[in-house]
């Protein structure tokens, strides 16, 4: 049965599949690829999603939605006939459509897709697009950032070099930007940023604002919508055309206003310089600077702008590089890991690792503080998946109960940040400060969160978030998943192996050699505690290298003992005395024995 690969658009929507070592696109009837990620209310016939509600757009505007994506993860009501839609429920509706046409394309039915959200979507918004998926009839296993689709498109497009790549896909409303490094099998996503109040409309309204202003007009709020659309028109056809004229009416008069590249270029500069500070901010948090970078990768529709990429050129000092149609990048990336998670023979080895977009935390009182503030547990940018453990202490004198409130974002005081759940645990009543318990945080790279309190007399509780509603058996495989990565790399049974026998060595040596042999076990522990995934597999893998060529070395001195010039006088000397026959019946039989 076929995996789908959907990116879930907030213009349109695609889905791809993985099928003889490439990726392909679902076209529908009409051989269109892109899904127009709008819904409208036909009187008599009820809701229609895609092309046909695209095409109602602007002669039907108060009976058709689109753009609902933005508020996904929100309590918005659409009205559309005489009911009321959350974007949840909109985007089933696309999902659905999408589930429906591929079953035709495919001619077999579709139950599991992977599907691709921005980075920046914090949990509620990533379960709701797992709840739209599940009353659209797909199993959604592992929902992946959109840019991260887009290093596995690249990875399939420019082959398997190492590379350190910035995805920036910059969208309608969006822009996402990862950091991105490829050793090997494995695509690393070291850190995110972005901006989810900046897009290619914001473009379209810079440009509208220069129109009134080169006018000197005040339109009405239709009037200004309808300029808004004609900019974006504008915009688009910048790129086949090297001057475009805007004419927009208003109050009954025609008016004009020329568009170039270096004119837009101008109006982009408010644009340009939040960019900028989006690159530094990215950059400082993978700890890199620019000339680390050896490929910026453009998505998103909103990066065909040559102004963008002129800036972009200059801003880095290197020409981007765009993946075919930029948007269709994200697509073909979800395809591909489709193609990843039923395992087909060409791309099975492929790892692609995740970071978490979000801080996520507990909510603990700070003395002379009014409100309780957030302790971050896993930061944001950590690699996942991830776990780790702190210890918390009663702030009342002989508090009966300790609660547990976990949240997401980056705010100070926890009410601030997003709630997620709560674990409560009794606690010994003792003076405060005295009585405490630990708190284990495990993150896995499908967004669920696993929280383990224990007490000091060894009760535990616990909290599995994942956004849906699971079976009891998928609560047991969850749970012990997550279980055995709270293990962090150095307490791993194979890695505790390597650190023993490397510790032998270290016993069985002297002098250089010894200390050489105990600088290389504090790398090799360094490196384990690492955050990255590919330093900790090349630690690991180093050191497998390195105990197999002493291994090696030691088999050849022992050899060369074997076969040195004290062995062959000794040997001789007994030859004289004994038959050769005799020495090998001896060794056999020591063999034997053995
Ligand atoms: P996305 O959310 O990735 O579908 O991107 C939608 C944004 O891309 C909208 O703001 C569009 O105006 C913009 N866009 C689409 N095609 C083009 C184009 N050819 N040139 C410039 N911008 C475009």
């Amino acid at each position: 049965m076929a995996v789908l690969g959907i990116d879930l658009g907030t213009t349109n929507s695609l889905a791809a599949y993985w099928q003889d070592g490439k990726v392909h696109l679902i076209s529908d009837e009409h051989g269109e690829v892109l899904f127009p990620s709008v819904v409208s209310f036909i009187e008599k016939e009820g809701l229609v999603a895609g092309y046909e509600a695209k095409e109602r757009v602007l002669t039907h505007r108060a009976d058709t939605v689109c753009s609902f994506k933005r508020f996904m993860g929100t309590d918005k009501l659409y009205r559309l006939g005489e009911k009321n839609y959350t974007p949840m429920e909109l985007s089933a509706m696309i999902l659905e459509r999408i589930r429906k046409n591929a079953e035709y394309f495919l001619s077999e039915e579709i139950e599991e897709a992977i599907i691709t959200v921005p980075a920046y979507f914090n949990d509620k918004q990533r379960n709701d697009t797992k709840k739209a998926a599940k009353i659209a009839g797909l199993n959604v296993e592992r929902l992946i950032n959109e840019p991260s689709a887009a290093a596995l498109a690249y990875r399939m497009e420019c082959g398997e070099r190492d590379a350190t790549l910035l995805v920036f896909d910059f969208g309608g409303g969006t822009l996402d930007l990862s950091y991105v490094e490829c050793f090997d099998n494995i695509i690393e996503i070291v850190a995110v940023a972005g901006d989810n109040y900046l897009g290619g409309d914001d473009i379209d309204r810079l440009i509208a604002e220069y129109f009134c202003r080169e006018n000197k007009i005040q339109p009405s709020i239709a009037e200004y919508a309808a300029l808004v659309s004609s900019a974006e028109a504008a915009k688009c056809r910048l790129g086949q055309e090297r001057e475009v004229e805007i004419v927009q009416n208003v109050s009954g008069k025609d008016y004009r206003a020329k568009l170039t590249d270096d004119i837009l270029f101008e109006i982009c500069m408010p644009l340009f310089t939040k960019i900028k500070k989006l690159f530094l901010h990215i950059l400082k948090d993978a700890g890199a600077r620019i000339s680390d970078l050896t490929d910026l990768v453009m998505v998103g529709g909103s990066s065909r702008l040559g102004v963008v990429q002129r800036f972009l050129t200059e801003l880095l000092g290197k020409r981007p590089v765009v993946l075919g149609e930029t948007d269709k990048v994200v697509a073909m990336g979800a395809g591909v890991y489709a193609g990843i998670r039923t395992r087909k023979e060409d791309i099975r080895d492929m790892l692609l690792t995740d970071v978490c977009p979000f801080t996520l935390g507990v909510e603990v009182w700070r003395k002379n503080g009014d409100e309780n503030a957030l302790l971050p547990m896993i930061e944001r940018n950590s690699t996942l998946p991830m776990s780790t453990h702190e210890h918390l202490v009663t702030v009342h004198d002989y508090q009966s109960e300790i609660r547990v409130g976990i949240y997401q974002g980056e705010e100070y005081y926890a009410k601030d940040n997003l709630f997620l759940g709560e674990v409560t645990i009794p606690v010994y009543p003792k003076p405060a400060g005295q009585e405490g318990v630990d708190v284990y945080f495990t993150y896995d790279i499908n967004g669920i969160l696993y929280v383990e309190v224990v007490n000091s007399q060894n009760v535990r509780e616990h909290i599995l978030l994942s956004g849906q509603e699971l079976s009891l058996e998928e609560l047991a495989r969850y749970q012990q998943g997550m279980k055995e990565l709270m293990l962090p790399p150095i307490l791993r049974e194979e890695n505790q192996k390597l650190l023993a026998e490397l510790e032998k060595y270290y016993e069985n040596s002297v002098g250089v050699k010894r200390e050489q042999i105990g600088w290389f076990i504090n790398w090799f522990v360094g490196g384990l505690q690492s955050r990255r995934l590919h330093v900790v597999t090349r630690t690991v893998e180093t050191a497998k290298a390195q105990l197999a060529a002493w291994r090696e070395r030691e088999e050849c001195a022992e050899e060369e003992l074997f076969d040195g010039e004290l062995k062959r006088q000794f040997l001789e000397g007994w030859e004289e005395e004994n038959s050769g026959e005799w020495m090998q019946e001896d060794f056999k039989e020591g063999e034997e024995e053995e």
